[in-house]
């Protein structure tokens, strides 16, 4: 698939969906410019070949109807400042004026729609409306992978208005894809899978899927508790999902089957109440005493887990191995992010994604010491159960 380096967008108008649904503070300023930072080497890209850029996004969930809060020109001078260039925007992403605006630009000039979402027909895939948007470029560049699990106007419906050649990706997207390819479909083996986080359910889908591909699950976080219940453990009031017994059963069923090892914690450290200030102890997993709840994976399965750690040659971590938003459980976390990162010096891939453990990466400073930090969760996480995005596909 083509990406924004193999076109040369001298003289062309590059109409680009960019994921700039940042945070903003109170006084509506970027309180955290992660997201434009990452737009900026395919915006860069475009204008020095000497192309103009019309970039659209969206910003926040609008009910339909502008909304200031939810204003994309509250992000102007962010963007105006890490491109180095004056910024134009328009107020309406398919008004008259913002088709003159479009029309009008000159090499190098850069001209930012107001918020897709104002327009319900964004949500909805509307044909008509990702038409309009079409006229605004003469190439479709999709950068947006945070976005790229949803068949938007924008994100997915627009490619159909353009030709094979003059449809691509931008770099931040082709990155996303390549780091997924390696985990996914060119891994080197051993390949682990550490998934954690606060519920079976949500990761079910993910740990079918990885039981094609992994050699080794660690699972750990508030989901190991269901798993340890469904072997016949007692929890006390640890996190359970009872109505998945049965699936959590079932997945360790299959698991046998197909030859892939599923690390379940052996010990946790436990609590008498979800707060940083409870009385804490370490326990078995199976013998936690009734009123006390696991919040953390032990030392013995910190230990365990950074063994398997250490011998992966491909690695990918969605989810915290406990409430690691409180310092007194966030030590297993910060251990297995440890493992990880010695294990990437050693010469592991190790591919970081799905939101709380990239906010637990960024929180022990290890970002730079694994090998990609996914931006987009919910995409990544949909990649993996689906093989494909409907954004990726559409440019093919
Ligand atoms: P998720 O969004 O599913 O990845 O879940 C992340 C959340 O799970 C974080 O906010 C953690 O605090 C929470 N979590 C991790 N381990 C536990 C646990 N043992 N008990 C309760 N919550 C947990």
């Amino acid at each position: 698939m083509q990406t924004v380096n193999s076109i040369n967008f001298s003289d062309k108008r590059a109409l680009v969906r960019v994921d700039f649904n940042v945070p903003l503070n109170e006084q509506l300023q970027v309180s955290d410019n992660t997201r434009i930072t990452a737009a900026i080497p395919t915006l860069k890209k475009i204008i020095n070949d000497g192309g103009s850029l019309v970039l659209m996004s969206h910003l926040g969930r609008p009910k339909g109807g502008f909304e200031e809060k939810f204003s994309l020109k509250h992000i102007v001078n962010e963007l105006s400042k890490q491109l180095g260039i004056k910024i134009l925007f328009a107020g309406d992403c398919i008004s008259e004026e913002s088709f003159r605006l479009s029309a009008n630009l000159k090499k190098g000039e850069v001209l930012l729609l107001e918020n897709l979402r104002f327009y319900k027909e964004e949500e909805k895939g509307d044909k008509l409306f990702a038409e309009k948007l079409s006229k605004h470029g003469d190439v479709y560049v999709n950068d947006a992978f945070g976005t790229a699990h949803r068949s938007h106007a924008s994100t997915a419906v627009i490619a159909t208005n353009y030709s094979k050649q003059n449809r691509c990706m931008g770099l931040l997207m082709a990155s996303e894809v390549e780091s997924i390819n390696k985990v996914l479909t060119n891994s080197q083996k051993p390949f682990t899978a550490i998934i954690g986080g606060a519920k079976v359910s949500d990761k079910i889908l993910i740990i079918e899927q990885l039981l094609s591909t992994a050699n080794h699950i660690i699972i750990g976080g508030g989901m190991a508790f269901t798993f340890a219940k469904a072997l016949g453990g007692n929890i006390g009031k640890s996190l359970c999902e009872d109505e998945r017994l049965e699936t959590a059963k079932n997945l360790l069923e299959k698991a046998k089957q197909k030859n892939v090892k599923i690390h379940l914690p052996s010990d946790a450290v436990i609590a008498d109440n979800f707060s940083n200030d409870a009385n804490s102890k370490n326990c078995d997993t199976n013998a936690i005493p009734n009123g006390w709840m696991g919040l953390d994976i032990g030392q013995k399965s910190i230990e365990q887990f950074s063994e398997v750690i250490k011998n992966s040659k491909t690695i990918l971590w969605n989810g915290p191995m406990g409430v690691f938003e409180m310092s007194k459980f966030e030590e297993g976390t910060k251990q297995i992010a440890l493992a990880i990162a010695q294990s990437t010096k050693e010469g592991a891939f190790s591919l970081i994604g799905g939101g709380d453990s990239v906010a637990a990466i960024n929180k022990f400073n290890l970002t730079q010491q694994v090998s990609y930090v996914s931006t987009g969760g919910g995409a990544l996480l949909e990649y993996i159960e689906n093989g494909s995005l409907p954004g990726v596909e559409a440019l093919k």
